[in-house]
């Protein structure tokens, strides 16, 4: 494994999450009635039928982009994890990932052949 390049997408890694939990931290409010408790903030839309429409419509939104969110922290966390073991860069295979492949995908799990 290229120690600058490994360097370098740790450094990618940990930007990243930072700006993920930052992102997800500023998105939510405690809410105990909300599971996890927490709650996305959405806009108040007003008292009409298609306002309310949009309003619900925010929320799914909102709560889809939080789960996108969710699902790219934990594959940013699971690659620093990598790092941290020494198995960082190794497909799930079990061969090398390319390096370009790691320039474009620092979170990368797999090379290019087992990519999904
Ligand atoms: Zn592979």
């Amino acid at each position: 494994m290229n120690k600058t390049l490994l360097e370098e997408n740790k450094a990618k890694l940990v930007a990243e999450r930072k700006r993920l939990k930052s992102v997800l931290g500023h998105n939510t409010t405690a809410d105990e009635e909300f599971p996890g408790g927490l709650r996305p903030q959405f806009m108040e839309a007003g008292t009409e039928q298609g306002e309310n429409a949009s309003e619900v419509e925010q929320f799914a939104n909102d709560l889809s982009v939080n789960d996108d969110m969710e699902e790219r922290l934990k594959k940013v966390e699971a690659a620093l994890g990598r790092i941290a073991a020494g198995t960082y860069g190794v497909c799930i295979m079990g061969e090398e990932i390319e390096e370009a492949r790691l320039r474009a995908e620092p979170a990368a799990e797999t090379c290019v052949a087992h990519a999904k």
